[in-house]
């Protein structure tokens, strides 16, 4: 199995706080909230990051994408929430797995995410 946490998360070896799953993506709440709703959207499948995707990955980060809102509104943030997708280094990326920060619950929000 490789090293990656998020491949861990996406296969139960890990545990983690799920908002969503289907056969292809997972959604789980981040470990360390930066505001008081925080939840990544994560493929299952390892993608290193948005600077690896191939054209082939297209509908699925449409449909990554397009869960966000919906997954935001099940979480109660009715006035908005931000996306983020942190790429490389200095992009500030820790977790080389590609994923989609939804961050809301607060205004204002952060100006930016921490690392
Ligand atoms: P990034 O800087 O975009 O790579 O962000 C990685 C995010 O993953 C950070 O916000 C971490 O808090 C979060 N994270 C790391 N490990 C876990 C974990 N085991 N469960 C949930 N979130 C995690
Ligand atoms: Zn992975």
């Amino acid at each position: 199995m490789s090293d990656c946490i998020f491949c861990k998360i996406a296969q139960g070896v890990i545990p983690s706080a799920k908002v969503y799953e289907d056969d292809e993506i997972l959604a789980f709440k981040d470990i360390h909230p930066q505001a008081p709703v925080h939840f990544l959207i994560i493929p299952k499948r390892h993608i290193d990051s948005l600077a690896e995707v191939q054209a082939d990955d297209v509908p699925l980060l449409g449909r990554m994408l397009a869960l966000a809102p919906r997954l935001a509104a099940d979480l109660g943030l009715k006035e908005g929430f931000r996306t983020i997708i942190n790429t490389g280094r200095v992009g500030g990326q820790e977790v080389y797995h590609l994923h989609i920060h939804v961050v809301g619950g607060e205004f204002p929000l952060p100006a930016m995410l921490k690392h």
